[in-house]
């Protein structure tokens, strides 16, 4: 977790956002689940990155809309970390 982001995280504001948000989607990896995978939730995601401007701006790091709950693979995924390949709709693996 960036510097920044610590105080964020630890506010109740956060923690009440992410427990409502995480209930509300059933607790399940919402990425996993577009594939047909049931998987829990472990971390609330912000689709739109926090940055210092922004992390004070309830719109964007407490907005439902921009959360979404992932489990650590996907969550993993979703911020870049390097993937060697991928598999296309047919089920083949190709590398980037
Ligand atoms: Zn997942
Ligand atoms: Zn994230």
């Amino acid at each position: 977790m960036q510097e920044f982001a610590k105080a964020f995280y630890k506010s109740k504001a956060w923690q009440r956002t992410r427990q409502a948000y995480a209930s509300s989607v059933g607790g399940l990896c919402e990425e996993c689940l577009r594939r047909g995978l049931y998987r829990p939730g472990e971390i609330v995601h912000h689709r739109q990155a926090l940055t210092p401007e922004n992390i004070l701006d309830p719109a964007v790091s407490l907005a439902w809309s921009n959360l979404e709950l992932l489990c650590r693979d996907c969550h993993g995924a979703a911020h870049g970390s390097p993937r060697r390949y991928k598999v296309d709709a047919f089920g083949r693996i190709t590398t980037r």
